[in-house]
């Protein structure tokens, strides 16, 4: 069996996604595939939110010094990263949300983007092509809700530049998990893949799929479940 090309039709137009489009996803005319549109959602609403209380945490410390049962009896050192971890949770404005012909967010200041920083442009490109209102706060949880409310998800998974947002956040997702060093959990699965036979699937936390590390293909669980029972069969076939 063969690794390349896992799947027919034109590939998912994400840089970080190596799958093809099927052919559900070229009806609904979506330029990345659903597993993309999934962690997506993943990132903005599940990982994000537990992300930035983390990041919250770590400014409180260093702008207050005082530890959790209120006394001050020395100072922290400052964790590495600090200076990451105030740009991360910069403010942004909706002036900030004018993408350059590249599709790159620009910050005037060295060293991180502010995650708001990043989202904006997002949330102001979807808002001027289909006039809908934008979110109230410009807070980096309220602009990750607003952006993965399914009809705005479902808006940019079909628009040409859904795959630079796909690539765009996870490049975010990586800087914030290596400020926070909070991963998301991988563990693998034993089980070979319904593809390539190879035992390197890797079930990680809060998302649906099942990736395999071989191939690159990706599973839901009924497609595993499947994929099992069709061994099973195969072996009881093989030894009867
Ligand atoms: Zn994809
Ligand atoms: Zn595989």
């Amino acid at each position: 069996m063969t690794t390349t090309a896992p799947h027919h039709g034109p590939p998912c137009s994400a840089a970080t996604c190596h799958r093809g489009l099927r052919e559900h996803e070229l009806t609904t005319g979506q330029t990345i595939c659903s597993p993309c549109v999934h962690v997506i959602g993943v990132w903005l609403q599940v990982e994000l939110p537990r992300q930035i209380i983390v990041l919250e945490g770590s400014r409180q410390r260093e702008t207050t010094g005082a530890s959790s049962s209120g006394r001050t009896a020395y100072r922290t050192a400052p964790l590495p990263g600090r200076d990451d971890v105030l740009n991360l949770l910069g403010p942004a404005a909706w002036s900030d949300g004018i993408r350059d012909p590249y599709g790159q967010a620009h910050a005037d200041q060295h060293g991180t983007l502010p995650i708001a920083g990043i989202l904006v442009p997002w949330v102001r490109t979807v808002c001027d092509e289909r006039r809908w209102n934008p979110p109230a706060s410009l807070g980096p949880q309220a602009l990750a809700d607003w952006l993965a409310h399914p009809p705005v998800l479902d808006y940019a998974s079909r628009r040409p530049w859904a795959g630079d947002l796909r690539d765009e956040l996870a490049e975010l997702m990586r800087t914030v998990r290596a400020v926070t060093r909070l991963r998301p959990q991988r563990r693998p699965i034993p089980q070979p893949c319904p593809r390539c036979d190879s035992l390197t699937l890797v079930a990680t936390d809060h998302q649906l799929y099942t990736d395999c590390e071989t191939c690159e293909s990706r599973f839901t669980r009924d497609e595993l479940a499947l994929a099992a029972r069709i061994t099973v069969a195969t072996l009881k076939v093989g030894t009867a």
